[in-house]
């Protein structure tokens, strides 16, 4: 089986030349911003821009595309007017993606700030409710992305995450991606591999292993339960080569898209070298 394999992609450029990149450098999946992560609000996507990405799209290799909300969105913030702000550009989010044909949104649960973690929760599924509520028809689940627990940020165990599924009444519209370096920095140790089989059968016990969509792939600059989210090369960090074995080499893993984040530059060369490491590891599936 090949298996999905790519890299969060610049826009720069316009949505557009995302595709080309992409194409360019091999890829079968992709992830990326509809526009300025760091923003709010951006003017609408033109349809011409709609139409060569979707054009693009279809001429090319990628069979799988995510897009990742903006860094800004929080959606338990507990003050009303910055919660009100990120209710809208998450809508907003989720029509991009309708526009571009991108089925999957995937963001950040949130961060309680000093509330508490069952009311930020109640606070996300409220949030989620409304979006969903006013996209009906849309073809876009809410992806949500597991976090390392920085701060006072929601979704650094599986449980939270179950939570806020269980709370969204729309449940057909919720996904997972497990980021590699968010779950070992909350403490889920994926370099063992008895440890690694455990924590996948965890996973499917209390969220279902149907509802993980996408993988992101980035080894840890920091420790097991450092709850420090440090991006890294695949292999240099500490999940390591062992710890990305136990991904690329699991059948029950082999059809979810494997997405890196990890540091690169404009031309995004350094994504090729770490997606050599990870083929490199697939000795069966
Ligand atoms: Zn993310
Ligand atoms: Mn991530
Ligand atoms: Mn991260």
């Amino acid at each position: 089986m090949n298996q999905l394999l790519g890299a969060h992609t610049s826009i720069s450029g316009g949505v557009s030349k995302s595709v080309e990149l992409a194409e360019k450098l091999g890829f079968t999946a992709m992830q990326i911003f509809t526009k300025n992560n760091n923003r709010w609000f951006q003017k609408k996507l033109d349809d011409k821009e709609i139409n060569a990405f979707k054009s693009k799209l279809d001429k090319s290799n990628i069979k799988f595309v995510v897009a990742h909300d903006s860094y800004l969105i929080n959606l338990c913030a507990t003050k009303k007017i910055i919660l009100e702000k990120s209710r809208k550009a998450f809508l907003d989010e989720l029509e991009r993606c309708k526009l571009l044909g991108i089925t999957l949104l995937n963001f950040h649960p949130g961060a309680h700030l000093g509330s508490g973690e069952e009311e930020g929760i109640k606070r996300i599924a409220e949030s989620l409710n409304i979006a969903h509520e006013k996209t009906k028809d849309y073809n876009v689940s809410s992806m949500l992305e597991t976090t390392a627990g920085q701060g006072t940020t929601i979704g650094y165990r599986f449980e939270q995450l179950r939570e806020i599924i269980d709370r969204v009444e729309m449940k057909e519209r919720m996904t997972v991606c497990i980021d590699t370096a968010h779950v070992f920095a909350a403490g889920y140790d994926i370099k063992d591999p008895k440890s690694f089989n455990e924590i996948i059968k965890e996973f499917d016990d209390i969220i279902g292993l149907e509802k993980l969509k996408c993988f992101h792939m980035n080894d840890s600059k920091k420790p097991l339960g450092s709850r420090v989210d440090r991006h890294e090369h695949i292999g240099k960090g500490f999940i390591g080569l062992e710890g990305f074995k136990n991904i690329m080499d699991d059948e029950r893993l082999a059809r979810i898209p494997k997405i890196l984040e990890t540091p690169k530059g404009k031309e995004q060369l350094e994504d090729l070298e770490n997606l050599k490491v990870l083929k490199s590891l697939i000795k069966n599936y």
